[in-house]
């Protein structure tokens, strides 16, 4: 369990030194399936990122209140943990090809 929670922490501080989620959960989806109970493997396989978080915060690690660095700062969508796309070369970086929250 504790190899998921360093790689949940460092995706919620420090998003890019980390693989994106979707390339974390294909090697380690077993890893979590063993790791956690049920509700959360499926929570954390349909909230991604946002689960992890969760997760953190059930534990302690993270105020209730906590604010993920935004993805139009890191490029890295706070809420699925994939990386966001530019709106143009050197622009600001635009919504998630994931979920499509992040709307400018
Ligand atoms: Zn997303």
């Amino acid at each position: 369990m504790e190899e998921c929670l360093i790689y949940f922490r460092k995706a919620v501080h420090e998003p890019l030194s980390v693989p994106p989620w979707s390339e974390w959960w294909a090697e380690n989806a077993w890893l979590v399936e063993r790791a956690f109970s049920l509700v959360d493997f499926v929570r954390l396989r349909h909230r991604r990122l946002l689960g992890a978080r969760q997760i953190l915060q059930r534990r302690g690690e993270l105020p209730q209140g906590f604010e993920p660095p935004s993805f139009t700062q890191t490029g890295s969508c706070e809420s699925c943990g994939e990386r966001c796309e530019r709106v143009a070369p050197e622009g600001d970086f635009a919504r998630c090809p994931v979920c499509r929250q992040g709307t400018l």
